[in-house]
């Protein structure tokens, strides 16, 4: 199952080490195969693609895909490791793309599109490219954009017919011209809204809480026993979803953060004991403020919330910057929206808060550090200069068009959703997986999550850039 010597092409062969892993071959690679149609309804015609009529494609040997084609999760291996040899380790998605049969007849699709949760860079490239692709590669003429999240499905508000020629420049316009919202999850009304107006493809972009829904949306049309197919794109900016390798929107994100970094360098620099301090996006995981330290180095503290914090006393965030500033004269500390969440006094009524769709709220890590920090200085420096500048730049990042890479991310991903729907797939998301595009489980991504990693090389680096304490209490 694993090559043997390779040639790297430059005239060099390598040869690898003999594996120790006798016996492990590609029959135990455990296939994460997505639920298909025929799964309860097994005698659903095929139609042939009409990829085969198109005068760009010219289909060639291997241009359809089929289910032998996979990706494996796992692509790192300690060959000296028995734990390897594990086969339910080898975890394999179908690769997303075109079939050579499709379960649809393109004329008789009604796609359905929403968008729920709150704003991400790319949104509105990815309803762009569901409906240019729909539209121009099989032919669909019937597809309707669902107003203001969940609630669109049977809300008053009518859905919008699209076409290449309404959203032909959305993807430079941020937000979604769909409009979202949180709450409005009924999931009798919405299964009912899709029979009745009678979708049977349903694309549905959206984070974590909108994946939970699209799980329950997906069992009830197989429960019914509907000939629907349900397919979601996770948005998520912060990049807390898990086995996929990025979701889209978080580059531009990074990108974008680099602009309030600066300022709040400059801000810092320009005055005697000057703190920068940027709050960036991040809930439960710090990838923004990680990659955003990374890339700027101009951090001297990044803090997420998988690394816990405190303020006061040996290995503290105030023994660090008292020492930063009489070293440096300024400081620039960067710190996830999630982080620090239990330190910050909540009164009753904020325990309880919840959004519409039921979250926990979020209280302001910026504004309570500014308020501690601004304590701290004149308790123990009474008289001395000291200047907080706190940037807040959230949907300042939120509300931009995605950049080049997330556009492309945002175009296969759509590319990927249509292809996978077509092909009977349904209960699925779509995402990368080691650089290639796959269909997996909804299920299975809707429970995964991607934390930062404290324990491996990334995170060393970050303290290696910024010399941070570890906060751990010795
Ligand atoms: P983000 O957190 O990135 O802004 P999200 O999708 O998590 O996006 P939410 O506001 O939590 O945003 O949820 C979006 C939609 O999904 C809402 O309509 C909400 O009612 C619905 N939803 C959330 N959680 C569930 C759940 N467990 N079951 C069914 N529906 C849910
Ligand atoms: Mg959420």
């Amino acid at each position: 199952a694993f090559p043997e010597a390779t040639n790297l092409g430059d005239g060099g062969t390598t040869t690898p080490q003999q594996p120790k892993l006798d016996g492990v071959s590609f029959s135990q690679v455990k296939m994460q195969r997505p639920p298909h149609l025929t799964d309860y309804l097994p005698h659903l015609k095929t139609f042939p693609n009409p990829l085969d009529q198109n005068q760009f494609f010219h289909p060639s040997n291997g241009f359809y895909l089929t289910t032998s084609d996979v990706v494996l999760r796992q692509i790192i291996y300690d060959l000296s490791s028995s734990s390897s040899a594990n086969p339910s380790q080898h975890l394999a998605y179908q690769r997303a793309g075109p079939r050579k049969e499709i379960f649809f007849d393109p004329g008789h699709v009604r796609a359905a599109i929403v968008t729920c949760g709150g704003l991400c860079p790319g949104v509105n490239t990815v309803i762009r490219e569901l409906v240019v692709g729909l539209w121009e590669l099989y032919g669909v003429r019937e597809i309707l954009g669902l107003k203001a999240g969940y609630r669109g499905f049977y809300s008053m508000a009518e859905p919008v017919a699209l076409n290449p020629k309404i959203v032909h420049n959305w993807h430079k316009i941020g937000g979604t011209m769909l409009e979202t919202s949180r709450g409005g999850f009924d999931l009798d009304k919405i299964v009912n809204a899709i029979q009745h107006r009678c979708f049977n493809q349903v694309f549905i972009i959206g984070g974590d809480g909108t994946m939970r829904g699209a799980v329950k949306i997906f069992d009830e049309i197989r429960r019914r026993k509907l000939n629907v197919a349900i397919v979601g794109i996770p948005k998520t900016v912060d990049n807390d979803v898990g086995i996929i390798d990025r979701s889209f929107g978080f580059q531009t994100a990074v990108d974008m953060a680099q602009q309030a970094i600066n300022a709040a360098h400059v801000e810092a620099e320009s005055a005697v004991n000057g703190v920068g301090l940027v709050k960036l996006m991040g809930r439960s995981t710090g990838h923004i403020t990680l990659h955003s330290t990374l890339s700027s180095r101009d951090v001297d503290c990044c803090l997420i919330p998988e690394n816990e914090f405190y303020l006061e006393g040996k290995g503290g965030l105030f023994e660090f910057l008292e020492h930063r500033l009489k070293q440096n004269g300024h400081a620039v500390l960067v710190v996830a929206e999630g982080a620090g969440q239990n330190m910050i006094p909540r009164s009753d009524a904020q325990k309880e808060e919840r959004d519409e769709s039921g979250n926990p709220v979020f209280l302001d890590v910026g504004g309570w550090l500014k308020s501690e920090l601004k304590k701290w200085w004149s308790r123990d420096h009474p008289g001395d200069l000291f200047t907080v500048k706190y940037i807040d730049p959230t949907y300042m990042i939120r509300a931009v068009p995605a950049n080049a890479t997330d556009n492309l991310n945002c175009t296969l991903l759509a590319h990927s959703a249509i292809h996978g729907v077509m092909a009977g797939y349904t209960g699925f998301v779509v995402g990368p997986v080691n650089g290639n595009y796959v269909c997996m489980p909804v299920q299975e991504v809707a429970e995964a999550k991607n934390p930062v990693n404290t324990g491996d090389h990334k995170w060393a680096w970050v303290r290696s850039v910024t010399n941070q304490p570890d906060f751990l209490r010795s």
